[in-house]
């Protein structure tokens, strides 16, 4: 049984978090009191419309960006207590990131993609784990390519290996899916979900996308820095709806 209430479970805490941009005569309230926590093993969607505060919430709780107030816990550690080094070296070791543009080193081997977190973290890398993670996300065969031989899924394939290959206790994702076409964007979605249920990692996932947003656990929608809502055993259909109401899609979806 899932005891989401327990503090132990929770990998990611933010408490009333709030964070304002600019100066006191033209400030910009991005996040307005957020409170909210991901428990472990648990995929989290953040969807709202442009300008809600999304990547603002997602900078604020990895650790890229302080906020005003309020305060972030990951793996019960408070951020705002630590120093510019010691958030390097907790983002370094403890957050895997995924972005939409895959981020890859061009010149450099998958497999020297992947284990480049542990290189500069000081650490080995075990061949066994290098092993499973190229198998895990089905690259084993692929590990002497570089980023440019292989396609945009198979890419953002490499990026996930990157960030499981250190075991974090939770991994960020920006518009994973966002430069990829309908059917790999399911393959990786697919292998995400496979990486919560079958290794118990932790995903907190920034989309546009309703399909995206229903391969998670939950669904929490922003608007003007505010949580609004949350759809639990999300489906498309119920988010896209529920995006229609918060008038994310104003303009019009083709123009996107
Ligand atoms: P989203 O990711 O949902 O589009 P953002 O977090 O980027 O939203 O932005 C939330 C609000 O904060 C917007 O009004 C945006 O203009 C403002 N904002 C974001 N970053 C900055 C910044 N560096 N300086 C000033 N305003 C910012």
């Amino acid at each position: 049984m899932r005891h989401t209430n327990d503090i132990s479970t929770d990998v990611v805490r933010l408490t009333d978090v709030v964070k304002t941009y600019g100066g006191r005569r033209n400030s910009v309230t991005a996040l307005d009191g957020v409170t909210i926590a991901f428990p472990r093993a648990t995929f989290t969607a953040v969807m709202g419309p442009s300008g809600s505060g999304k990547s603002t919430f997602l900078h604020c709780a990895a650790g890229l960006d302080r906020p005003t107030r309020g305060s972030v816990l990951l793996d019960d550690q408070e951020l705002s207590k630590l120093s510019e080094v010691e958030l390097t070296k907790l983002r370094r070791d403890r957050i895997g990131f995924v972005f939409q543009a895959f981020n890859l080193l061009p010149a450099f081997s998958v497999q020297d993609n992947v284990t480049l977190p542990l290189r500069l973290a000081g650490r080995r890398a075990n061949r066994d784990a290098v092993e499973r993670v190229l198998q895990q996300v089905g690259l084993s065969e692929r590990r002497r390519h570089l980023p440019g031989e292989l396609s945009g899924g198979q890419q953002q394939r490499v990026a996930i290996a990157r960030a499981l290959i250190t075991r974090p206790a939770v991994i960020f994702a920006d518009e994973p899916t966002g430069a990829l076409d309908t059917r790999t964007a399911r393959d990786v979605l697919n292998l995400l979900r496979a990486s919560v249920d079958q290794a118990g990692q932790t995903i907190v996932m920034v989309t546009h996308d309703p399909v995206a947003a229903s391969y998670a656990d939950r669904v929490v929608f922003l608007a003007d820095g505010r949580l609004v809502g949350e759809l639990r055993r999300p489906t498309a259909e119920a988010v896209a709806e529920r995006m229609t109401h918060l008038g994310a899609w104003a303009e019009p979806v083709g123009a996107r």
